[in-house]
């Protein structure tokens, strides 16, 4: 056969036979299954996990962690040093003004909003908590800029409680990994799925290995799946591929 003709047939095989490939290397496995995988890889290759923002006290977590909500960590890490040596406690904060607040975080999302909060977070935290930052959700979600996520934060890296905080990267992962069904579409119902289904012994790193995994691998726009460890199942890249 001329080589012209071979030349055309590999180029139109080897494609295919990549294709088939891909598919081949996919291994089906149950919800159950995936959660078992993911939890004894993250358990082994990260062992515990932790935030990435630097704090001194619960009261400097909550500030930092406020601050983060839309935000970058990097971001808040690079405010938060001069704004805990002028304010280190609730007290110093709250006999702020919001504007004096303001000044040290500029930088950040939201400056004047959350400048505010914090002022206020820290005002009833003196009023109303004897300047403790409190351990339940209940009560967290009273303080000013305090959400749910915000709450689950502080009780599982403050308090090592059991809580699992679900933001845009917890999210993301949850749905693109199946651990989640389609139909858990707040990061309400995820939560809930999730705390079900993750040993309570786990739940605390499984908030950061997740997010982590999201922030740094499983990005929103370019998931980086060449890199990523739990390829030969996610039905995320399964569904793409369909798509080829
Ligand atoms: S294979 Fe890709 S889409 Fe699936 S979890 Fe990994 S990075 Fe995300």
């Amino acid at each position: 056969m001329p080589l012209s003709v071979w030349m055309r047939f590999f180029t139109i095989l080897l494609p295919i036979l990549a294709l088939l490939r891909k598919s081949s290397n996919f291994a089906p496995m149950t919800r159950k299954e995936r959660y078992q995988y993911i939890l004894d890889y993250f358990r082994a290759k990260e062992g515990h996990a932790t935030t990435e923002l630097q704090f001194g006290s619960a009261f400097q977590l909550l500030c930092a962690t406020l601050l983060s909500a839309q935000c970058t960590d990097k971001r808040i890490n690079e405010v938060t040093p001069e704004l805990f040596r002028r304010y280190p406690t609730a007290e110093a904060m709250a006999a702020a003004e919001p504007d004096e607040v303001l000044e040290y975080v500029r930088s950040v999302s939201y400056p004047n909003a959350k400048s505010r909060h914090l002022v206020e977070m820290a005002r009833m935290l003196v009023d109303k908590f004897g300047g403790k930052v409190p351990d339940t959700t209940e009560e967290l979600v009273k303080l000013p800029g305090v959400g749910r996520k915000t709450a689950n934060v502080i009780q599982a890296v403050w308090y090592g409680k059991a809580t699992l905080a679900v933001d845009t990267h917890v999210y993301r992962v949850s749905h693109r990994l199946g651990l989640v069904p389609k139909e858990a579409n707040t990061p309400y119902k995820v939560e809930q799925y999730l705390l079900k289904n993750i040993p309570e012994h786990d739940v605390a790193d499984a908030h950061h290995w997740i997010l982590l995994h999201g922030r740094y691998i499983c990005k929103s726009a370019r998931p980086m799946c060449e890199k990523c460890p739990f390829d030969s199942f996610c039905p995320k890249l399964l569904e793409n591929s369909k798509l080829d």
